[in-house]
């Protein structure tokens, strides 16, 4: 037997599987919407239903995008000499904000996690690999997270793409270890970014 009418259940249930909400934080966001002016809830609904069909992955950074390729490899005022390489397209909007960086970017979606079943052939480091033996950059900049499974992909990275004759760099230490890029403050970002290290 329900507590909750048929449909409020399964919005709640839908709710509960997003990444930081639990069954209060549900609820409380289902019956919010069952009140809320039908425009709201309108434009809710289509935002998510457009969301995957609109989005994309861009050719050369793999970053998600609305065009191919990016705003950011589109944008002519950047250091094309330059690449960093991120796990998330959300590590991107981090380092954007802190303006410190003005090359380009790599997105992997993901880092080498051996418990997870991640390996290398599930990340874009292929894509990496092809990029640097066509646009010959001067400097990898590798910024994946400051845990285990970051490291093992700068690593890996950095191995692949010494031989290229490439310099490959990452992050300072000062980034909280076991932190996230993405949840970072800007200041001791910037300063990760300034005071990038050799590999
Ligand atoms: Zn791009």
């Amino acid at each position: 037997m329900h507590v909750v009418a048929e449909p409020i259940q399964r919005l709640i249930d839908a709710f509960n599987r997003l990444p930081g909400i639990g069954p209060k934080s549900a609820s409380r966001l289902a019956f919010y919407l069952l009140r809320a002016p039908a425009e709201q809830v309108q434009e809710l609904a289509q935002a998510i239903a457009e969301l995957q069909g609109a989005i994309t992955y861009c050719s050369r950074c793999q970053n998600l995008t609305e065009n191919d390729p990016c705003f950011i490899c589109q944008d002519t005022q950047r250091d094309t000499s330059v690449v960093c390489v991120v796990e998330d397209a959300l590590d991107v909007v981090a380092i954007e904000r802190t303006g410190a960086y003005r090359g380009l970017y790599h997105v992997l979606h993901g880092a080498i996690n051996p418990v997870a079943g991640i390996g290398p052939e599930d990340l874009r480091i292929d894509a990496l690999v092809r990029r640097q033996s066509q646009e010959h950059f001067q400097e990898v900049l590798i910024a994946t997270n400051p845990n285990m499974e970051g490291e093992a992909t700068a690593m890996y990275i950095a191995r692949l793409l010494r031989p290229l004759g490439v310099r490959v760099t990452r992050l300072a230490r000062g980034l909280p270890m076991g932190g996230d890029v993405e949840y970072t403050d800007e200041l001791t970002l910037s300063r990760a970014l300034e005071g990038r290290r050799e590999m």
